[in-house]
């Protein structure tokens, strides 16, 4: 009988998820196979090859969109049963999802270990909530040049007097210099915010949250974390690392509904004109026909910048995967993460001709991406040559990060492996074979 990795995620009641353990990969792979974490929507979802055959699907581009964990597809359709209009009505189910809907916004404040009286604004995704914090924001915007471009465009497009406000600081080549590039900038002029990403789309590199918060405080600015690809890894606490503003999107959180969040210090939202002008917003409309009884109020809160209707499910899927994330529990993600990235980095720099992107020297903590180049083969190929000869689905490109994939000095891209919690060892270890492969023929030829 196959054996399989004693696990050593210690999954706290009540939490059961059976489905990982009887994943194909596990019983072919031996005594050192590791399991998916948690159970994803689609996990059995085969794919055909150039061959005709068919093969179950590796989806290894998590970082892009991550599938949707089961507890919260079944959250979502429980939602469905009882869903009604929000906000506006009086009949029982409006209530119900009316109540659902505010408690969504409790559960992820709880996740973020945000502070009592953060706001917690729902948006379409990490760009929306970039743009509304851009919106909210006057003054100077001090950013990397490694961000991906929700997190630069935002800023660099011209304030109101035509000008740009974003100071765009040069990553170095360790994290420690890079702190000492930004407290510079930020001493040297006032600025209103450091805008971070905390952790790159690109090579998955993580960067110091609490050091980079203290050094916007002691220059003051405030400090808004792009958490897109950090949240669904790492435990962050708002409160406890001192971050202003933080923002990510559902569908890297394993919830795909179209919906994201911007939590953080209510003043300058509330000071901001609407995001969006509609229904929902405001409070009282009056047009009068004279000048003097024309009014309009706005609501101060979340509802301010979230005119028309919004995305109940999308709000919902958030809560459920951050009450599903609780359940696995943080520590027991990271160990899984670190078991499946020492994997793919052993199987990447044992391949010869394969160069892995990094951006620092001293990063201590990575989320599990992998940008990586393979020596004469366009990045287009690589990808088209894992999906079609194996079944693999990867990123490639320049993943919205162009100034810092071209800075790394991959101008015609990379491809990019990421995974997480619905990941087992057997799809790492298929692209670590398919690679071997298509390296070998690449240099026969
Ligand atoms: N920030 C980072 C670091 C990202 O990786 C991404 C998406 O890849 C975004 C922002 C934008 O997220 P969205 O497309 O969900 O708005």
């Amino acid at each position: 009988m196959t054996a399989v990795l004693s696990t050593p995620f210690n999954i706290p009641a009540p939490f059961t998820n059976p489905a990982p353990f009887t994943n194909p990969d596990v019983a072919e792979l031996g005594a050192h196979a590791i399991p998916p974490l948690a159970q994803v929507v689609g996990a059995d979802e085969c794919v055909p090859l150039a061959t005709g055959e068919t093969v179950r699907y590796a989806n290894l581009d998590y970082a892009a969109s991550a599938p949707a964990l089961a507890a919260v597809a079944e959250s979502v359709t429980r939602s469905l049963s009882q869903y009604a209009s929000v906000h506006r009505g009086a009949g029982h189910l409006s209530q119900v999802t009316t109540a659902r809907y505010e408690q969504a916004r409790e559960v992820i404040r709880g996740f973020v270990r945000a502070r009592a009286d953060d706001a917690v604004v729902f948006t379409r995704g990490t760009t929306d909530a970039i743009n509304l914090a851009a919106h909210a924001t006057r003054g100077d915007v001090v950013v990397l040049d490694i961000e991906h471009h929700a997190n630069l465009l935002p800023w660099c497009a011209p304030d109101r007097d035509g000008s740009s406000r974003a100071r765009v600081v040069r990553a170095c080549a360790t994290i420690d210099d890079t702190l000492a590039a930004l407290e510079t900038e930020l001493a040297a002029a006032p600025a209103s915010l450091l805008a971070v990403t905390a952790a790159s789309n690109v090579t998955g590199e993580v960067l110091p949250i609490g050091r980079l918060s203290a050094i916007a405080h002691r220059n003051g600015a405030r400090i808004l974390i792009d958490a897109a690809q950090l949240v669904a890894h790492r435990r962050i606490s708002m409160a406890g690392h001192g971050v202003d503003y933080l923002v990510f999107s559902g569908h890297k959180l394993y919830a795909p509904f179209g919906a994201g969040v911007l939590i953080g210090r209510p003043d300058w939202l509330d000071d901001a004109e609407p995001y969006l002008a509609g229904g929902g917003a405001s409070a009282r409309v009056a047009l009068g026909d004279r000048d003097a009884d024309a009014a309009i109020d706005w609501h101060a809160g979340p509802a301010r910048h979230e005119a028309g209707s919004p995305n109940v499910l999308g709000a919902v899927s958030i809560a459920a995967a951050c009450e599903a994330l609780d359940s696995v529990g943080f520590e027991n993600i990271g160990l899984h993460e670190e078991l499946l990235r020492a994997r793919l980095d052993d199987g990447l720099a044992a391949t010869e001709g394969i160069t892995q992107l990094r951006i620092f020297e001293d990063a201590t903590d990575r989320v599990g991406i992998a940008g990586f180049d393979v020596d004469g083969c366009p990045p287009r190929e690589v990808a088209e040559f894992l999906s079609r000869s194996a079944g693999i689905g990867v990123r490639d490109g320049k993943f919205c990060a162009h100034p810092l994939v071209n800075r790394l000095g991959f101008p015609a891209g990379a491809v990019r492996a990421s995974f997480g919690v619905g990941t087992g060892s057997g799809d790492i270890d298929r692209l670590v074979d398919a690679l071997s492969r298509l390296t070998t023929r690449a240099r026969a030829r």
